[in-house]
């Protein structure tokens, strides 16, 4: 184990413990696919900002655009008028979206911004004022979008009073639905559209409820991909009722299911979708984007905020969308994916250690595995989200000692994989490596 500096000293005594943190060490640089630490240690980096650094720490290609950017225009000042990095940010980005129709953009900062900015809009656009989230649904960390947060129970004990309006029902995974793990796919997609029913009917009546906001994959809440039928299910339910249905692609967006965004491999349309994380590579930035009569809903003045947009961040962003395409970033992510998979899916079945591995699942190098107890019970009994993450904590701390950072999810036993979407064959090896034996010792 590394000693704790001094500087890490006083992060210590002079940052709040308002946040987890796998360690206290102090990160001094980042290059690609690894982090150099103010100790000595250089760490192979499986977080990547939870899917930030999609390209790499310091992607050369990106940094120098944003240095670039620092020396004409820092802080465009969208108020008065538009500034260039913006609109070359959304010429590259209309030929990405999921769908033709979406073409209408707004920035800010934050992925949790830029969801309560959906909701927003939603609201405006359709008059309407309640919102349906998904239990094991992770959203952010301001008021509206806590409210909209059900994979943290924490944030039901600290602050009050939350978004009012705000109604949830299960996402298809049957730990979330308490149902056995032999339940098909398409029994626990209708027992979820159901209770969707049933939350139209006995809670905020469809004339009431402005949108239903879903991640095309569960982040926080375990990394589980939505079914497409279960996605399908709630695009029906939302033409029928004239709800607008809201993909937050902030964590699974910019190519970490192996497509641009999650959302395209069910085929669905989403109303808006909100992107942030990989849109930048590690610079702040976050946006919606939307049908322009959706968009155009919402009054003159109802939307920004003094850094929304900013110069500097959508410059870092037009590059990094160049850099994708030149590297051919989503092949790389295919063949990763494929390397990952096959590593996990073997330790399921190694005859040590498969029974404590309840499930490897999710798309591209987005990918978690889930742990259980041994004792043969927890496939067909329902877990709570909250059961203790014994496993999971244990073996990211182990990878942290060989020297590799790997995260935990807010809920169930996972593990997760985010490494940088151009990581090599090589590191993506060590990586493996690395967790195979941590999860042996
Ligand atoms: N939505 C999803 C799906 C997320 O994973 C996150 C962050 O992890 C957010 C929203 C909030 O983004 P931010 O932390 O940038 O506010």
């Amino acid at each position: 184990m590394a000693a704790v500096t001094q500087l890490a000293r006083y992060g210590e005594r002079h940052i709040a413990r308002g946040l987890n943190r796998l360690t206290n060490a102090v990160i001094k640089e980042g290059r690609g696919s690894y982090l150099h630490m103010e100790d000595g240690r250089k760490m192979l980096d499986f977080t990547t900002g939870i899917g930030v650094a999609g390209l790499g720490h310091c992607h050369p290609k990106i940094s120098k655009a944003a240095a670039d950017q620092c020396l004409s225009l820092v802080h465009g000042q969208c108020s008065i008028a538009y500034h260039e990095p913006y609109l070359k940010l959304i010429e590259r980005l209309i030929p990405v979206m999921p769908h033709p129709s979406l073409d209408t953009f707004f920035f800010w900062n934050s992925g949790a911004e830029a969801v309560e900015a959906s909701i927003k809009l939603a609201r405006a656009a359709t008059g309407k004022q309640n919102v349906i989230v998904m239990q094991g649904g992770y959203h952010g960390r301001t008021f509206g979008t806590m409210a909209l947060t059900k994979s943290k129970t924490v944030y039901s004990q600290d602050v009050f009073p939350l978004m009012p309006g705000v109604f949830s029902v299960p996402f298809p995974y049957w730990h979330q639905c308490g149902l056995p793990s032999s339940t098909p796919t398409s029994e626990l997609v209708q027992h979820c559209l159901f209770q969707l029913d049933l939350t139209l009917s006995q809670q905020t009546a469809p004339s009431d409820t402005a949108a239903i906001i879903v991640e095309p994959v569960l982040g926080e809440g375990g990394y589980v991909p939505a079914p497409t039928e279960f996605l399908q299910g709630l695009r029906k339910v939302c033409d029928k009722h004239e709800i607008l249905l809201i993909a937050d692609e902030v964590q699974s967006g910019f190519g970490r299911t192996g497509k641009y965004f999650a959302i395209e491999r069910s085929g669905v349309k989403p109303d808006i979708m909100v992107m942030a994380k990989g849109l930048a590579n590690g610079f702040p930035l976050s946006g919606i984007v939307s049908r322009k009569e959706i968009m155009d809903r919402q009054s003159p003045g109802t939307m920004g905020g003094t850094y929304a947009g900013n110069a500097v961040a959508c410059a870092a962003a037009v590059a990094c969308a160049e850099a994708f395409q030149e590297e051919k970033v989503l092949q790389n992510v295919e063949a990763r994916s494929h390397e990952l998979f096959g590593v996990l899916k073997g330790l399921q079945k190694d005859s040590q250690v498969g029974h404590h591995i309840l499930d490897v699942r999710g798309a591209g190098l987005m990918v978690g595995v889930e742990f259980g107890s041994p004792s043969g019970h927890a496939h067909d009994k329902f877990r709570r989200p909250d059961a203790p993450k014994t496993l999971a904590s244990r073996i990211s701390k182990r990878c942290l000692e060989k020297g590799m950072f790997l995260l935990t999810t807010s809920v169930f036993d996972v593990v997760r994989f985010i490494p940088p979407l151009n990581i090599t064959k090589e590191d993506m090896k060590k990586g493996t490596d690395i967790f195979s034996e941590s999860v042996h010792e």
